[in-house]
């Protein structure tokens, strides 16, 4: 194999390049990214970045010693197979990496509506924070609850406008989130409520009401940014379909980041999850899997949210209805525990209690049965139950 070409310069795409190299790739890489940025990391933009702690977050890699042709502020149009077509024209590969990540949902409506994905939505959004602006947040999940902490930290009169029955509901479950309500102190939280559109000058609901605002973010989820790949003879579905491999059905292709949906031997399932660590640690399989070596993407899941003080650190992989456990009170810090039917950990979510975190991903990964009668004791170590 000559010529790589990783499209997506996100932390999945760096890493892919990276990861070719220590795998003794010598030939030339082309890294094609639509954002005229070098590559950086995205959860510090809802945090330290919104917050004004720091101005960016770039990704600590040294392009040059990688030898790569980066290419910023050039998107890829569309796929045949050897040819990627970019707006710069077209680029024959002999092995193609798609990390292309995933783009926010936008709600209908012509009022200015922002969101957060990229250093630009960050530092945008960060100037309009200021005291007493009316900031409506859409959305109560991982990225809307961040946001809406940073604006009330920064004085805004903030009104979080939530589908669900509670903060988080449609991530974790509305009895889980309902525990985090209590964090929303301060802010007009409107939970059960329909948006219609985003108007000039705020937000009307579905039942009418007209909510003013000075900024609207809207923050409702992303889909994988895979509409130039919608003519490709290539298998889509939630994503760029992929095996445990990470390999695409068109060959030479492999897919890693927010865009890949991959088989998860371990789970029985096809995953497609919006986290850092996979967009970290998945494009060492798929580089190996281009270079014809043996590797397989099988991880335990994992992500962490830091919402209005509190870190949220989540591992493994639920199903809706799992049997759900708790360790400790809301008010404090607390776990809850997803079991499957015979009381095998399937995932944690620790909130301020960083060990069941750490110890609950190993667990899951172990596959080890927990004594339930233990578990619900937050004194006793989830490794000792
Ligand atoms: P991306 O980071 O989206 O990178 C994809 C890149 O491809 C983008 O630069 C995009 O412009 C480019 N691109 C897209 N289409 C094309 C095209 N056609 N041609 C060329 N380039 C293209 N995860 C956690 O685990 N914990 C957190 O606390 C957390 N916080 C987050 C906060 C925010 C505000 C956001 C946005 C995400 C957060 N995440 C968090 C998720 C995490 O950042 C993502 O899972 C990760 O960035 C995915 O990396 P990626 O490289 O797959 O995709």
């Amino acid at each position: 194999m000559k010529r790589v070409v990783v499209v997506g310069a996100g932390l999945a795409g760096l890493r892919s390049v990276e990861a070719l190299r220590a795998r003794g790739f010598g030939g030339g890489i082309t890294l094609v990214g639509q954002e005229r940025h070098r590559p950086y990391d995205r959860p510090p933009l809802s945090k330290a970045v919104l917050l004004g702690d720091v101005d960016s977050s770039f990704v600590d890699s040294d392009l040059a010693e990688l030898e790569v042709d980066f290419r910023p502020g050039v998107t890829a149009t569309s796929l045949r197979p050897g040819v990627v077509v970019t707006s710069e024209g077209e680029l024959g590969y002999d092995g193609l990496v798609i990390a292309t990540g995933a783009d926010p949902v936008r709600l209908p409506g012509d009022g200015p509506q922002h969101v957060l994905r990229t250093l630009d939505d960050a530092l945008e959004l960060r100037a309009l924070l200021t005291p007493d602006a009316r900031v409506v947040v859409i959305g109560a999940g991982w990225i809307g609850a961040e946001v809406a902490g940073a604006a009330r930290r920064a004085g805004c009169a903030v009104t979080v406008i939530e589908a669900g029955a509670a903060p988080l509901a449609q991530a974790v479950g509305a009895e889980i989130g309902a525990r985090t309500q209590g964090w929303y102190d301060g802010i007009d939280l409107r939970l059960g409520t329909l948006v219609g559109s985003v108007d000039e000058g705020g937000v009307r609901l579905a039942g009418g009401e007209f909510v003013p605002a000075d900024v609207v973010v809207t923050g409702v989820g992303v889909r994988p940014a895979v509409e130039w790949l919608a003519d490709a003879d290539l298998d889509l579905h939630n994503g760029v379909v992929t095996d445990e491999h990470l390999r695409t059905s068109m060959p030479g292709v492999v897919a890693v980041g927010d865009c890949a949906a991959w088989w998860s031997r371990r789970f029985g399932a096809r995953l497609r999850v919006e986290h850092w660590d996979t967009a970290l640690s998945a494009p060492d399989v798929a580089a190996a899997t281009l270079l014809g070596q043996e590797a397989v993407y099988d991880p335990v899941p994992y992500f962490w949210s830091e919402q209005f003080g509190h870190m949220l650190q989540y591992a493994g992989h639920h199903q809706a209805g799992s049997r759900l456990l708790y360790r400790g009170e809301p008010g404090g810090k607390w776990s809850a525990c997803w079991l499957t039917a015979d009381d095998a950990l399937a995932a944690v979510l620790a909130v301020d209690r960083p060990r069941d975190l750490v110890q609950g991903r190993r667990i899951i990964g172990d596959g080890q049965r927990l004594d339930t009668e233990r578990l619900v004791d937050p004194g006793v170590s989830l490794r000792d139950c």
